[in-house]
């Protein structure tokens, strides 16, 4: 079967700034779509108001922009899709796939992150409630493109998980596949962080009869102590003034070719000239990158 186009995407959360390691991710996901002509759009992921970083959105835009990205058509917003995301939670709460959960945070303490089940017979009301999601005992696995094989048991593994908050904001897992196959998206590429989200996600678009994605999950950038770069920490946003000189030292962590004579180049000269040279099997296939060892 012949596979559509390639259509990829960067869909950062407005949770920050963009910080180094979310531009290796972003650069991955727009060289992969450029090398074989694809289209890439840009996602924001704007579901969490209260973690949300104001002027954020307009910054890692502007970032994006500085350091020669272009986008294909205009940038979708989460928070304009949650009717989407709401006649999915309720056609699933009325055939009994999703409930209510009303257990507290310290109940769930000790669970590690596995929810046992306590509410699943309950049949409690929706408000003040998390739903989630039943899943079955089944594994699901997929074949990454740098991290290999990775399968999980979503029962045995995850448990019945949250598709909508007790807050009643819409969680990622659902918004990112309905948001993903509504927009065409042939190709994830993004943060190792999220190696495992994907069996859930495999199952949620396995529940709605969607068609999965390939998956390229790029190697997370540490400090050098191992922490995940931008996350421990406020990152401040990436300097435009050192956007080529930052793209290269993208490139190298990646396992791209490198030319410090381009520093002096414009970023969107970087950009072309390392499209020409991409090798998506030359990425490290680890899920994590120390921060030091890349000069
Ligand atoms: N919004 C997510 C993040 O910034 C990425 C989601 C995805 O690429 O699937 O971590
Ligand atoms: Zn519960």
């Amino acid at each position: 079967m012949n596979r559509p186009p390639y259509i990829g995407r960067f869909a950062p959360t407005p949770s920050g700034y963009l910080h180094f390691g979310s531009l290796v991710a972003a650069l991955t996901s727009y060289l992969d779509a450029r090398a074989v002509g694809g289209r890439w759009l840009v996602r924001m992921e704007d579901l969490d108001p209260p973690r949300e970083v104001p002027g954020a959105q307009a910054a890692i835009l502007q970032t994006l922009e500085a350091y020669g990205f272009e986008w294909d058509a205009e940038v979708v917003c989460q928070s304009q899709r949650t009717d989407a995301y709401a006649e999915v939670l309720q056609r699933w709460l009325e055939q009994g796939l999703a409930y209510a959960c009303t257990c507290s945070r310290k109940q769930l303490e000790g669970s590690n992150g596995l929810y046992p089940g306590t509410c699943r017979e309950q049949n409690h009301g929706l408000s003040d409630a998390a739903i989630r999601l039943r899943v079955p005992a089944l594994r699901y696995g997929f074949n990454d493109r740098v991290q290999g094989t990775f399968a999980q048991d979503l029962a045995r593994e995850v448990g019945d998980f949250v598709i909508r908050r007790r807050d009643g904001l819409h969680a990622y897992q659902l918004a990112v596949v309905l948001d993903d196959a509504w927009q065409g998206i042939t190709d994830v590429v993004r943060g190792a962080d999220l190696l495992d989200s994907t069996p859930r996600q495999l199952y949620l678009q396995e529940l709605l009869g969607l068609p999965q994605p390939r998956y390229l999950h790029v190697p997370l950038l540490t400090q050098p102590d191992g922490h995940k770069l931008g996350k421990t920490y406020r990152s401040p946003a990436l300097p435009a003034e050192q956007a080529s000189a930052l793209l290269l030292r993208a490139l190298r962590a990646l396992g791209q070719d490198s030319d410090a004579h381009l520093a002096q180049a414009r970023p969107a000269e970087v950009l072309a000239w390392a499209t020409t040279r991409w090798d998506a099997s030359r990425i490290p296939r680890s899920t994590t990158l120390a921060e030091a060892s890349l000069d």
